[in-house]
């Protein structure tokens, strides 16, 4: 089956609008989509929610999140199906929200010291009034022409460690699983490959969450090799967790990414069984 539960929509950093999603996910006959933006609701919230929880029997929609949980490397917590009209959910990502346009206030300023006109008024009309992330910062520079691409701005002055680089506000990751969970939804730990960590190491931090209540791991992934592929199947047994696929397609802020991802039907069973039940 055709499926994609990781992808951002113009509420976070896609380039893509919900509704657009959608009609792309149809048009590509997936079978399940989740919209999973970067600590925010306001995509999902566009769309008409109980008419198009099912959309003519084809195409199920899941109401997702990503979550950047504390962490030395990287570790995005998925959530799903939750109610996203939960109060302290709503709350939470409110703080968030508040502190990253704290931080891109900052990042802007630091890039005007170094001598980029870009002003926020740019920034904001990059980010067409929803939340603003690196990618909008990246895209800008590139229009500027002060790189030549995307890759260039982060490994410029974008990653972590960079030069404009300013770190957001994260919960930890048993506050981020318990965030989730009290919404009603389950959490899934994204592109696994990002912990930089393999073997036992991998193993502890996945034990570690599954003692939070992390309940998946997104298996499926663009950049997870064959190899990583086997040894995420394989942690996810042993601990218990059902596997999802997504591609993080985020439209023109990463080139090279379509949507939607094949899988086998069986390997999402578990998952497919959690949604029956939502
Ligand atoms: P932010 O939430 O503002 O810190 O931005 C995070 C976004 O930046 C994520 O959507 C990533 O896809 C993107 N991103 C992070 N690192 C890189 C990189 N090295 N190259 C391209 N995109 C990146
Ligand atoms: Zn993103
Ligand atoms: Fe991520
Ligand atoms: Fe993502």
């Amino acid at each position: 089956m055709k499926v994609d539960l990781h992808v951002h929509s113009t509420g976070s950093d896609g380039t893509n609008t919900p509704i657009e999603l959608i009609n792309m996910a149809i048009s590509k006959k997936l079978q399940i989509l989740s919209i999973t933006d970067h600590d925010t609701l306001a995509g999902i919230k566009e769309i008409d929610y109980l008419e198009h929880k099912i959309f003519n029997n084809d195409l199920v929609f899941v109401p997702g999140i990503e979550i950047s949980a504390e962490f030395p490397t990287t570790l995005h917590l998925l959530g799903y199906a939750f109610d996203i009209k939960n109060e302290k959910l709503n709350q939470v990502l409110e703080t968030l929200q508040e502190f990253r346009e704290e931080r891109n206030l900052k990042m802007l300023q630091k890039m005007q010291e170094i001598g980029f006109d870009i002003t926020e008024k740019e920034l904001e009309e990059e980010a067409g009034g929803k939340l603003i992330g690196r990618p909008h910062f990246a895209s800008l520079m590139v229009k500027k022409r002060y790189v030549k691409d995307t890759q260039e701005a982060f490994e410029k002055y974008l990653k972590r460690g960079a030069s404009i680089y300013l770190d957001k506000k994260r919960l930890s990751y048993s506050d981020s699983i318990e965030l989730i969970t009290q919404a009603g939804g389950v959490v899934v730990l994204a592109h696994p490959y990002q912990t930089q960590l393999e073997g036992e190491e991998l193993e502890k931090l996945v034990k570690q969450l599954k003692e939070a209540g992390l309940a998946g791991i997104e298996v499926y992934y663009p950049h997870h090799t064959r190899k990583m592929v086997e040894e995420y199947k394989r942690v996810a047994k042993k601990y218990d967790l059902f596997i999802t696929a997504g591609s993080d397609f985020h439209g023109k802020n990463k080139m090279g990414i379509e949507l939607g991802v094949d899988v086998d039907e069986k390997e999402l069973s578990a998952f497919l069984k959690i949604l029956r039940k939502y």
